[in-house]
């Protein structure tokens, strides 16, 4: 076995792994997305929450402010029945009609905070609906995952056991290479060369469709160990056995 032929083992077993984990990825991102999803949500509930305890302190404040207020009201009221002549009485009760507009804004106000509370706890309930969906789903797809996990594992194992074998006969630079190109280009590392025309010596890279010079063809030609690489995807090039025969046949 040459390195291309090993290389080429590699290469097949290495796409064999990577389409198989792709059906775990998938699964993988999906629960990913609704995991974030879930925590959009919690922020909205965390912010639902600070703004409830908000609005519920301004209440809290207002009452105490209405009845500081009701309670100068009784007092008033108290002196006005013990008002002695009319301008005490009339002062006594301008000062009443002032602290009962200041009572009807702070019931204003009030009014204001509980809308707000409102549509606070109305906006809380559909977080919590949507937390209880976004959860079903999760649980879901967390099963969907366990059941795809454990579908490929045993079939994994044996491809990833032939996938080191294949890649402990491989010289170690030319495997950082090749596992750096495939993690690139989504396990295709490696790209076959086509015959644009044989008499013309004219030849292309599979891949990307670059027009390969001459050198790159006789260099493969020559030695089978000799690691060529497309000048332009960077693939590492092998030629099918076909392609060898048309153009060299004696070999
Ligand atoms: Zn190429």
């Amino acid at each position: 076995m040459t390195l291309i032929d090993n290389l080429l083992t590699l290469y097949k077993v290495d796409r064999q792994v990577r389409s198989l984990r792709s059906r775990v990825e998938s699964a993988e991102i999906y629960l990913k997305v609704q995991k974030r999803q879930m925590d959009v949500i919690a922020v909205e509930q965390t912010e639902n929450e600070v703004q409830t305890k908000q609005h519920k302190a301004n209440v809290a404040n207002i009452e105490t402010e209405v009845g500081s207020i009701d309670a100068r009201i009784d007092l008033l009221r108290e002196e006005l029945k013990k008002a002695v002549n009319d301008k005490q009485y009339s002062a006594l009760l301008a000062e009443v009609n002032t602290i009962k507009e200041h009572k009807k804004a702070f019931e204003d106000e009030e009014l204001t905070e509980l809308t707000a509370l409102e549509s606070l706890d109305n906006a809380a309930k559909d977080i919590l609906e949507r937390a209880d969906e976004r959860e079903k789903v999760i649980q879901v797809a967390t099963k969907e995952l366990k059941v795809r996990e454990s579908e490929i594992a045993e079939q994994l194992a044996e491809l990833e056991t032939e996938r080191s074998t294949a890649a402990a006969i491989i010289p170690e630079d030319t495997l950082d290479d090749f596992d750096a190109l495939a993690d690139d280009y989504e396990g295709e590392a490696m790209a076959s060369i086509e015959i644009i025309d044989l008499k013309r010596k004219e030849y292309s890279c599979t891949s990307c469709s670059l027009r390969l010079p001459l050198d790159s063809i006789t260099s493969m030609l020559g030695n089978k160990e000799l690691v060529v690489k497309c000048v332009s995807c960077d693939r590492i090039l092998y030629l099918e056995a076909e392609a060898r025969e048309a153009i060299a046949p004696s070999d």
